[in-house]
């Protein structure tokens, strides 16, 4: 998959060893923050309870979001530093499939951050990425945490915010966007606020959102279909069991 890893493919462990790696180049680039860091490890732990697989609860959660990205007015895939050290492709591929846009926007947000994501998400392919004016503010939070660009997120109708801090998805809810909140711990407050909670690894969930926005495109009917049958709560629900059941 990427040519930083001497791990085999065959490896049980490949992508939990793969995730690592690529976080830590994330740091060693400046893209991922120290904090990301203790965040990777607090996803791994729910990733392994949850049997590292995507779930078919967490498959439907991708398919509706998909659904709700691609009958939006205007998509933004918010993008931090754990999302790009890990799916850089993946992200510009969801946008130019769904055409959602991508913005930086980061919890601990300095310049350099932002300017070596955007860079690094257009080496991977991606134009016109936004975040970097921060010229609109989402009401209810503090100065820094709250920058956005006034024609990306503060714009948006949909937007998708992985691996997001709870306070600043409450107030993009409050915002009146429709929230799609990709997390592996069912129990933060980020996918409890949100539209559509995707449980699963960002590695598999962005994937996956793309594979279905594939099979959805041009059918109205059936994007309407995915978002009304989706089902938060249970999903959340779903989730929760399967840690209970989990066995070794
Ligand atoms: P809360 O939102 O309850 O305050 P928290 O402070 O633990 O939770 P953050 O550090 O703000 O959470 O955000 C990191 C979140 O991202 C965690 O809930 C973690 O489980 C999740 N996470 C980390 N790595 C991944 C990943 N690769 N894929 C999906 N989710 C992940
Ligand atoms: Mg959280």
């Amino acid at each position: 998959m990427t040519e930083e890893v001497s791990v085999p493919e065959s490896h049980p462990r490949y992508e939990s060893l793969l995730t690592r790696h690529r976080i830590e180049a994330g740091v060693e680039r400046g893209i991922t923050s120290k904090q990301g860091l203790i965040a990777e490890g607090r996803g791994e732990a729910f990733d392994y309870l949850l049997g590292e697989e995507t779930t078919d609860s967490a498959d439907r959660a991708a398919r509706a979001a998909a659904a709700y990205l691609l009958s939006a007015e205007h998509a933004v895939v918010s993008v931090n530093g754990n999302a790009a050290a890990l799916v850089p492709e993946e992200l510009v591929e969801l946008a130019d499939v769904t055409g959602a846009e991508l913005e930086v926007n980061l919890f601990n947000r300095t310049r350099e951050r932002i300017e070596a994501i955007a860079d690094y998400l257009r080496e991977h392919g991606a134009e016109g990425v936004k975040g970097l004016d921060a010229d609109a503010r989402i009401p209810g939070l503090d100065h820094e945490r709250a920058k956005v660009d006034s024609d990306g997120i503060y714009d948006a109708d949909v937007v998708l915010v992985p691996l997001e801090d709870g306070d600043r998805a409450e107030a993009l809810g409050e915002m009146g966007k429709t929230e799609l909140v990709v997390d592996l711990n069912p129990l933060s407050r980020s996918p409890q606020v949100a539209t559509v909670p995707i449980v699963d690894n960002i590695i598999r969930a962005i994937p996956t959102i793309t594979e279905h926005a594939r099979e959805l495109a041009g059918d109205p009917a059936a994007q309407q279909a995915a978002i009304e049958t989706f089902d938060a709560d249970a999903a959340l629900a779903d989730a929760k069991r399967r840690i209970r059941e989990v066995e070794a």
